[in-house]
């Protein structure tokens, strides 16, 4: 199973800040989807070729976080859909719950901290970051763990790993 984060993870919510930050005029869903990265789509194509589950685990504002997702079009990968504004690990405590038979749980996101406070507490998830421009570069190397600068290298790591 693959538990993936939307923002700054498959799509370029770092950007989009630059955007809304010269204009707070609504964003239509063309320059939206245009912000999707640009091989989130192979990714997550070659997930769906793995044929393991897939959930979107988003955190934040409901309509926001929907009105991001849908304009992308990634919705169709996902077995679930799981947007919460009370922080991930509520969320991923029904998760793992609901799927308890689940041998491998892989966690993609971009939050260095997040991620280490979701391992302390679920140690059995495997996770892999994408390196986002709001944290330096030495902070993901000296997390200790698999971080990449883009979904298409992890794409080949996680291809390596489950072979
Ligand atoms: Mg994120």
């Amino acid at each position: 199973m693959f538990i993936i984060d939307f923002d700054d993870t498959l799509f370029d919510t770092h950007a989009l800040k630059g955007v809304l930050a010269k204009s707070s005029r609504d964003l239509i869903e063309a320059e939206l989807s245009g912000l999707l990265f640009s091989d989130a789509l192979s990714f997550l194509q070659y997930l769906k070729t793995v044929k393991q589950k897939l959930i979107l685990l988003s955190f934040g504002e409901l309509s926001f976080q929907s009105k991001k997702i849908n304009a992308t079009g990634i919705a169709k990968f996902f077995d679930e859909i799981i947007i919460t504004p009370d922080g991930k690990e509520l969320a991923l405590e029904k998760i793992l719950k609901q799927f308890v038979d689940e041998k491998d749980v892989w966690f993609i996101n971009d939050k260095i901290e997040e991620t280490k406070k979701i391992l302390e507490r679920f140690p059995k998830l495997k996770p892999v970051l994408k390196k986002s421009p709001q944290f330096a570069h030495e902070e993901y190397c000296s997390s200790k763990m698999p971080c990449f600068e883009t979904l298409t290298q992890m794409q080949k790591y996680v291809e390596q790993q489950i072979k």
